[in-house]
């Protein structure tokens, strides 16, 4: 069976000491070693920016994509070929500002992979800029009198348009993070993380020690239903949205299984066999 140690590379990140991302590697490598996957099984897809990196860093089949389009890279490969558990990664620059088309339509549909957002509410890569979900007011490079912009409500905009598994994690604590992987992973259908990943370097105001002080946990909370909508919708609106755990889940069918049909799934497998045969047969 495979450990951690068979999700990691060779390769160093690059990413600067203490940045959030380093705890969303660990904790996904451990959920995945810890759910009994093998690394031949898991396919990451990862966006571009700091948070695109992870692909790197992550011993399975991987695909660096283009700037936003993680999710469609990652719907053609589960639609390819449904046995695999495909993740996607970005960051909140990456999946919220140009990928957001992407991402109402992945949620839509109930595509049945992960989504790892790790959401520093900057644009790190680029060094500082303003991001969909800075809060405003927030001072930045581009934004040097605070900004104007209303901060982008992701996990509300998955809830409200049919998302099957939205939670939010936190850097600072990876055991929750892994917890939260585990069962994203093993949810069917469209599941969202969420992490706040902050970023030490570009980001000083949504620290560490700011998420802390205002977290709320609601796995703590034993009054917290995961399955009543208007209630995530209303908690997410009192806590202003800084609050972890699994906020929404419910059962609905997955879109490789609604839209073509098991058996259909089948003849298209067996279609791109032979198309590969013939290719062979021409070289
Ligand atoms: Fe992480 Fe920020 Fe450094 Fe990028 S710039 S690696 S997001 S700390
Ligand atoms: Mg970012």
């Amino acid at each position: 069976m495979a450990t951690i140690k068979d999700f990691r590379t060779n390769n160093r990140p690059t990413w600067c000491p203490g940045c959030g991302d380093y705890a969303v590697l660990s904790s996904l490598q451990k959920a995945c070693a810890d759910l009994g996957l093998a690394p031949e099984e898991v396919v990451l897809v990862s966006g571009i920016g700091c948070s695109g990196k992870i692909a790197q860093h992550f011993g399975s089949y991987g695909f660096h994509s283009l700037h936003g389009r993680a999710l469609p890279t990652a719907t053609g490969v589960k639609l390819a070929n449904q046995d695999l558990t495909v993740i996607a990664a970005g960051g909140d620059g990456d999946g919220y500002g140009i990928g957001m088309g992407h991402f109402v339509h992945a949620v839509r549909r109930n595509i049945d992979l992960t989504y790892i957002v790790m959401d520093n509410h900057i644009y790190g890569l680029t060094t500082g800029q303003l991001s969909p979900t800075s809060e405003r007011g927030f001072k930045s490079k581009t934004s040097p009198k605070g900004s104007a912009e209303e901060p982008v409500k992701a996990v509300e905009t998955a809830i409200v348009n049919g998302a099957s598994f939205v939670a939010q994690a936190f850097s600072g604590d990876v055991k929750q993070m892994t917890r939260l992987f585990e069962e994203a992973i093993r949810h069917r259908g469209f599941a969202l993380v969420n992490c706040f990943s902050p970023c030490v370097t570009f980001n000083k105001v949504n620290t560490y020690d700011w998420f802390k002080e205002k977290l709320v946990n609601v796995d703590e909370r034993e009054d917290y239903d995961p399955t009543d909508r208007e209630g995530a919708l209303r908690l997410l609106h009192e806590t202003g949205g800084v609050v972890t755990g699994v906020l929404y889940k419910q059962e609905r069918p997955v879109f490789h299984e609604e839209m073509i049909g098991a058996s259909e799934v089948a003849t298209v497998k067996v279609d791109l066999q032979l198309k590969e045969e013939d290719t062979q047969a021409l070289l």
